[in-house]
């Protein structure tokens, strides 16, 4: 029998790929092979340290819970056209040296960028 911590491990995972669908909270024990009792538990869990958001749902007939990730998985899209994946000075770019991201005018250029793009998105806030 898995312990709980790696079914609360297991479950933080699978709900983190669903997304904006989410997933019923019974087809996750389901794919987890947990009793609705362990499920419930661990789900309330989560729900209390901040990692997922439960929205209880009507589904064939009975009330049952709808969990959604409340933190995206990281994605490299987020770091796509960095300049410093292709920067010759990366080897001596440090937070302390002559070279730094504090003062780096392309990196900066870059994030700016990234807040114009960001914002030009219709419906993101
Ligand atoms: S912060 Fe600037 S200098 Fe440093 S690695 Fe990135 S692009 Fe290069």
């Amino acid at each position: 029998m898995p312990r709980r911590s790696d079914l609360e491990h297991k479950a933080l995972q699978f709900i983190s790929r669903t997304s904006d669908e989410g997933v019923l909270q019974v087809d996750l024990w389901h794919q987890l092979k947990a009793s609705s009792r362990e499920g419930s538990r661990i789900a309330i869990k989560l729900e209390n340290k901040g990692f997922i958001r439960r929205e209880r749902e009507l589904f064939g007939g009975r009330w049952t819970y709808r969990l959604y990730p409340k933190k995206e998985p990281v994605s490299i899209i987020s770091i796509k056209n960095c300049p410093c994946l292709i920067c010759s000075d990366s080897i001596r770019c440090g937070a302390y040296g002559a070279i730094s991201p504090n003062v780096c005018e392309r990196l900066t250029t870059w994030a700016i960028n990234l807040i114009h793009e960001k914002k030009s998105v219709p419906g993101d806030p």
